[in-house]
C-alpha cells in the first residue's frame, strides 16, 4: 500500500566542470511524507533541490514531479512545486500580506481570501497580517518564507535548510509548522544538516555526501539500526 511517488529522480547528475556536485542520484519520494535529505555542506542538497525545480539544467539523469519531466515541462514543474529558499527575501517595507499578495501577482494567481487565510492560519501569522515584514521576529519571518512559497498551492514542498543558524528553541518551534503542512496533506522535502531535525521531522531520511547519495531508510528504522552515535559518527566522517 505504498503511495505513488510525487518525486522521481532517476540518475540526476548535476556537474560543474571537473567537480560533481551530484552524483547518479536515484529516488523516490511519496505522496504525504517529509523526506529530510541529510548532509554536510557541498554535499549537493541545494543543487538537488534547483533540479527538481527546474531551476538548475541537470547534466545528466531526470527528475519528475508529479510524472513531468520538471526540466522539458518546468511551467508545469512551477505550478506544483513550493521553494523555500534559505535566505529571506521579502521586502521589509511591505506588510505580511502585501508580501503574500506580490508573491501570489509574481505566481500569476488569485490569491483568494481564503486561501490566504488558510496560509495565515497555518503558520499563526493571522494576527500580523498587517504588520510590516520588517517588525516580525526572526521566527515569524521564517514562517512568512514558508507562506510565500505556499501562495500557489503546490502539491510538494521544498525546504533549503529552513533552520540553518536558527537558535535551538525557534528551530524546534518551526518544526511544528512543517508537521502542521505535512498533516494538511503537502509533501515536504526539506535539506539540513541537523541530525536532530531529520530525526524530528522525516518519515524517511536519505544520507548524501560529496553528491551520493549514501542511503535512504525509514527514519525509525535507521535510528533502531544505527544509533545516534553511529550516525553521528557517519555524518562527521
Ligand atoms: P550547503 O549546505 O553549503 O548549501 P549543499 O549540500 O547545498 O551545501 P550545493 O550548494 O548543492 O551543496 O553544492 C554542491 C557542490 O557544487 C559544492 O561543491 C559547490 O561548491 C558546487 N557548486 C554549486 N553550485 C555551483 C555553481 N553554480 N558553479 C560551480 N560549482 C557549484
Amino acid at each position: 500500500n505504498v503511495p505513488p511517488p510525487v518525486v522521481e529522480l532517476d540518475g540526476l547528475t548535476k556537474r560543474y566542470g571537473d567537480l560533481t556536485a551530484l552524483d547518479a542520484v536515484t529516488l523516490d519520494i511519496r505522496a504525504g511524507e517529509i523526506f529530510a535529505l541529510l548532509g554536510p555542506n557541498g554535499a549537493g542538497k541545494t543543487t538537488l533541490i534547483g533540479c527538481v525545480s527546474g531551476l538548475v539544467i541537470p547534466t545528466a539523469g531526470t527528475a519528475r514531479v508529479l510524472g513531468r519531466d520538471t526540466q522539458r515541462e518546468y511551467r508545469e514543474t512551477r505550478r506544483v512545486v513550493g521553494l523555500v529558499p534559505q535566505e529571506i527575501n521579502f521586502d521589509p517595507f511591505f506588510t505580511v500580506e502585501e508580501t503574500l499578495r506580490f508573491q501570489a501577482g509574481y505566481f500569476g494567481v488569485k490569491l483568494s481570501e481564503a486561501r490566504l487565510a488558510e496560509i495565515l492560519d497555518a503558520l499563526d501569522l493571522g494576527r500580523k497580517r498587517k504588520a510590516g515584514t520588517r517588525e516580525l521576529s526572526g521566527g515569524m519571518k521564517r514562517r512568512l518564507l514558508i507562506g510565500k512559497a505556499l501562495v500557489h498551492d503546490p502539491k510538494v514542498l521544498f525546504l533549503d535548510e529552513p533552520t540553518a543558524g536558527v537558535d535551538v528553541e525557534l528551530r524546534r518551534d518551526l518544526w511544528k509548522y512543517v508537521r502542521r503542512l505535512r498533516d494538511q496533506g503537502t509533501t515536504v522535502v526539506l535539506t539540513t544538516h541537523y541530525l536532530e531535525e531529520a530525526e524530528a521531522l522525516a518519515d524517511r531520511i536519505g544520507m548524501i555526501d560529496r553528491g551520493k547519495l549514501l542511503l535512504v531508510e525509514e527514519k525509525a528504522a535507521l535510528m533502531r539500526r544505527l544509533g545516534r552515535r553511529t550516525l553521528r559518527l557517519q555524518l562527521a566522517e
